[in-house]
């Protein structure tokens, strides 16, 4: 799967791919990211990328001309790119659109800086736009690594285990139950005995249990979703 990144500070964007799980998955060319810098596009003699916005406002905005270049060059090479603008405005982004986008063959996320992007580039472009929250960041970097990372550990292949993903939180109503891990007694604090025991139908029981407990204190509106679903499963 192919991801395209169009910002203005791609140096930001490129450490995050040169460790660790996604380093190998570009490594094994299931993954392949590929930078788009707007001011490239500029037809400005200075490639100024922003201007003070039409109307009066503080701060700057993108202009739209050096990003209708970079994503019409974009979309002439692949008119497959699924384009996806950041903007903290937009609905938020879930664990279900990361598995639904990780069936694309390519998307490409727009980073807004400053004030934002002019609309009418995210009019003529977007195909969906995402928030990560409802905070304002400086910029749309950091979100659209946050999509990326969770969007492509749902790639066939980039995951070791691929189980891994489908008892994750998020995958059901439940909330994935507590892990441990060795030694399984630590300055004195024990992990449940049920799990040292290896009787795997009581570990499944008391995992199960363990995360109703969590769900009900993390995401409670959640534990009643998995109540509806059991009832209607009886
Ligand atoms: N003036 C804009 C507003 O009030 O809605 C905020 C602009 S923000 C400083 C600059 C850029 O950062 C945005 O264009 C967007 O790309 C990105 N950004 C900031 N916060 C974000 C969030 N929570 N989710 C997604 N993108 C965000």
């Amino acid at each position: 799967m192919k991801f395209s990144f169009v910002t203005l500070f791609a140096n930001i964007v490129e450490g995050y791919f040169n460790d660790s799980i996604l380093k190998r998955a570009i490594e094994k060319e299931l993954v392949s990211i590929k930078y788009v810098d707007p001011r490239e596009f500029s037809i400005n003699k200075h490639h100024k990328v922003d201007d003070t916005a039409v109307g009066g406002g503080a701060g700057m905005v993108m202009n739209p001309q050096p990003l209708f270049d970079a994503l019409d060059s974009l979309t002439t090479q692949d008119p497959d790119v699924h384009i996806v603008f950041l903007t903290p405005v937009a609905k938020q982004f879930k664990q279900n659109d990361a598995k639904r986008l990780a069936k694309k063959s390519h998307v490409a996320f727009v980073s807004g800086r400053y004030e934002g992007i002019d609309e009418r580039v995210v009019e003529k472009y977007a195909d969906e736009v995402y928030s990560i929250g409802d905070y304002i960041l400086t910029g749309g970097e950091l979100p659209s690594m946050v999509m990326c990372d969770a969007i492509a550990r749902n790639v066939e292949g980039v995951l070791g285990n691929a189980a891994s993903l489908e008892i994750e939180s998020f995958e059901t109503p439940l909330l994935e139950a507590p892990s441990f891990s060795k030694p399984t007694n630590y300055k004195e604090i024990e992990v449940p005995k049920e799990y040292i025991k290896g009787n795997h139908s009581k570990i499944r029981t008391l995992k199960i249990a363990l995360s109703e407990c969590k769900t009900k204190f993390f995401r409670p509106e959640q534990l009643k979703k998995h109540k509806l679903r059991k009832s209607y499963e009886k």
